[in-house]
């Protein structure tokens, strides 16, 4: 179920990672094959699970949020859930880096666990507007070492009890792969546009989930031309 609203923030966002993020370097979420130890469909088992992917209790714990997901709870309107913005690294001299260090989390409740999270039925109830990561949890984009060709796999730190008979959830389990993989070019697509097109990002009306132009990484001089 899938009740993201592509309003205009979403729409301002795929049209700057159209102009700047080059295709051929996202994965096609339906060609990237599962592939996981012995063959096998591992579907999680979400209603014995104790060890809820939802309960955050350490105070720096939640659930990050990519641009894609900050845009889709904008436009279903809850922009009240996203708190804290990006921020960048810096170098040892303070340089400010074009690579991300904080990102926006999902508003948890007093208690830690995830604001959707409904404690008496173990249920997520903004399950239509969850974000990508927890789409996709758990799965994960794993890379062949020799070939570097992407996979997805069960993610084998995970906590997850896992249910006997994971072949009758086959289309569940494609999906969460799928989803996998659509989180990985989010992830690229972030670090593109935020490290590159931070105030392009602005003018499409992200600033509220940026750092001031002062603490972003400096937008590089375009390069001049012998026509120029
Ligand atoms: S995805 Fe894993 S950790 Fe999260 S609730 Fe389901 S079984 Fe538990
Ligand atoms: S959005 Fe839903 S699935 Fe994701 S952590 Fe919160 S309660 Fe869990």
């Amino acid at each position: 179920m899938d009740e993201r609203n592509h309003g205009k923030l979403s729409q301002g966002l795929e049209r700057l990672s159209k102009a700047h993020v080059d295709p051929e370097e996202l994965l096609d979420p339906d060609t990237v094959p599962i592939k996981n130890r012995g063959g096998e469909w591992i579907m999680p088992d979400c209603p014995s699970c104790t060890e809820r992917c939802c309960l955050h209790p350490e105070p720096d714990s939640g659930i990050l949020l990519s641009l894609q997901d900050v845009a889709h709870l904008v436009d279903s309107g809850h922009a009240d859930l996203i708190v804290g913005t990006y921020t960048f690294k810096r170098n040892k001299r303070g340089k400010i880096l074009d690579e991300i260090d904080e990102m926006p989390r999902l508003a948890k409740q007093d208690n830690g666990d995830c604001h959707f999270y409904e404690s008496t039925t173990g249920r997520c109830h903004g399950y239509g507007v969850r974000p990508t990561i927890c789409r996709r949890f758990p799965y994960e984009v794993s890379y062949k070492k020799k070939s570097g060709k992407a996979f997805t796999r069960f993610i084998g730190w995970s906590q997850c009890p896992t249910l006997e008979n994971g072949e009758e959830h086959q289309e569940s389990i494609r999906q969460m792969a799928r989803d996998a993989v659509v989180d990985e070019n989010v992830s690229f697509e972030d670090a593109v546009l935020l490290g590159e097109h931070v105030e392009a990002l602005r003018q499409a009306g992200f600033g509220a989930y940026l750092p001031p132009p002062s603490e972003c990484p400096a937008v590089p001089e375009p390069v001049a031309t012998d026509a120029e």
